[in-house]
């Protein structure tokens, strides 16, 4: 890898942070007075959340913690792409909440926050039970902003879904490239700065390509994209010019890529003032995003993201309620589930010793992000972050992305980290 060895990255970081881990814990010792009454509540079980009630336990035993998540199984966004593209099943990406209830000692409701009074510190759930809370951690995830675009709304999204929240949504589009017949078109729209999982996109292209090769070899794809550059993007074109020859169009924000309207009834795009359309056979609208919905509706917002303190991922609207993963604004750190899983730590570490009377520790985290080009070909980019003056920062030096040109054998030894990756990190938030 370019300026970066992979060996020393993992011994700084640990996979899925686990090295992090060992200072935090150091923070919590001596604290048990202090934190045995406190009730720590978090909301939403994905990458975030989970973590960090695990995490909280893990820190602070006798802490008491409640973690409020509406579904039974949760089902991994990273690993969705490989659904969609017929390399695994549902079954593959799906965790459950056993472990953190059975052997962490978290308390598990299965249910959804539909009010947060940060004036009474208390929330209401839609089963109707109101609990209050010492400290609130909030990982809503995202929501989708459906009228930034006109011609479709929300209610569209069986029949033109995003699968940007993997579940139902992954096996309609799975589903519909199944039906969609030899010679048809893919098209998917591309949301701009700042949004969940920056390389997830042109995964997905790559994913669904190499299901065509197999399948469907007389298809396209066209991504039409609200950007003029995007994450990876001389590694994608690489392999894709490699794998697929010319199956994939990518569109930038200039030549037609930013989709201006959108004919729901007719899987048409339009763009470029009406000169330009597309008609899909399949058609993957991203929306652009913001904050999880209860976020939102907490006032956690400031436009459509969570401002925080950088140190601790305390609000910075409503103290004592911590916003992590991608709802919140996290400096230089991207949205993804590695960086969830990252600042859910710190949160934990951050409120443990506040009610402990201690300061917070100077963090370091890092964010990797592996993405399959094929089964046997993975591309990552990995970086270690600082806080500095107030912001989450990348740290000069360390990090960098797969090298340009590589040997078949290094782009398959990276898919074999890939899944390294995805059994380490969600052993981490769920195991
Ligand atoms: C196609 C795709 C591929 C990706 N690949 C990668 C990858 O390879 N690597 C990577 O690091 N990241 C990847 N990501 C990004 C990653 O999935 C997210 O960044 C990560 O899951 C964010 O974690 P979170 O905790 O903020 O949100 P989530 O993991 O979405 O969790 C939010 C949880 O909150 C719950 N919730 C919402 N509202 C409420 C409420 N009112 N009450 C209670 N619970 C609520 C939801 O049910 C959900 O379980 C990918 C994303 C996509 C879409």
């Amino acid at each position: 890898m370019n300026n970066f060895s992979r060996r020393n990255f993992l011994k700084a970081v640990g996979i899925g942070g686990a090295a992090s881990l060992a200072s935090f814990g150091c923070a919590a010792n001596g604290t048990a007075n202090a934190t045995r009454s406190a009730h720590v509540v978090v909301v939403g079980g994905g990458s975030g959340g989970a973590t960090a009630a695990k995490y909280l336990k893990r820190f602070s035993p006798e802490m008491d913690v409640t973690l409020i998540e509406p579904t039974a199984t949760y089902y991994t966004c990273y690993g969705s792409n490989w659904v969609i593209g017929g390399n695994a099943e549902m079954d593959d990406i799906a965790q459950t909440y056993d472990a953190l209830q059975e052997r962490h000692g978290v308390k598990v409701v299965q249910d959804s926050v539909t009010e947060v009074d940060p004036a009474r510190r208390s929330v209401t759930t839609a089963g109707g039970e109101t609990m209050t809370y010492d400290r609130l951690i909030m990982s809503p995830g995202i929501d989708f902003r459906y009228d930034a675009v006109p011609g479709i709304t929300a209610a569209d999204a069986d029949r033109i879904p995003h699968a940007w929240k993997a579940g139902e949504q992954t096996r309609i589009l799975r589903r519909q490239l199944e039906a969609m017949p030899d010679g048809g078109v893919f098209v998917m729209v591309a949301p701009g700065n700042p949004f969940r999982c920056p390389p997830g996109p042109y995964e997905r292209a790559s994913m669904v390509a190499h299901y065509f090769q197999r399948e469907k070899p007389r298809s396209k794809i066209i991504i039409l994209d609200n950007k003029e550059a995007f994450s990876k993007q001389g590694l994608f074109m690489e392999g894709w010019e490699q794998h697929y020859g010319d199956m994939i169009e990518w569109v930038a924000s200039s030549r037609g890529g930013q989709v201006e309207e959108i004919d729901a009834a007719n899987l048409r795009t339009i763009s470029d003032g009406g000169f330009t359309e597309f008609k899909a056979d399949v058609l993957n609208y991203v929306p652009p995003q913001t904050a999880g919905r209860i976020a939102m509706q907490t006032g956690l917002t400031d436009g459509f993201w969570c401002p925080v303190n950088q140190l601790t991922f305390e609000s910075t609207i409503h103290p004592g309620i911590y916003v992590i993963g991608d709802s919140s604004v996290a400096g230089a750190m991207p949205k993804s589930g590695h960086s969830a899983n990252n600042q859910a730590k710190v949160a934990a570490a951050a409120i443990v010793r506040e009610l402990a009377g201690e300061e917070p520790l100077m963090p370091s985290t890092a964010n990797t992000c592996y993405s399959l080009v094929t089964p046997d070909h993975a591309i990552s980019v990995a970086a270690v972050y600082a806080y500095k003056d107030g912001t989450i920062s990348g740290v000069e030096g360390a990090g960098g992305v797969s090298p340009m040109g590589a040997p078949a054998s290094v782009r398959r030894q990276e898919a074999m980290y890939t899944q390294g990756w995805y059994d380490g990190i969600t052993a981490d938030i769920w195991g």
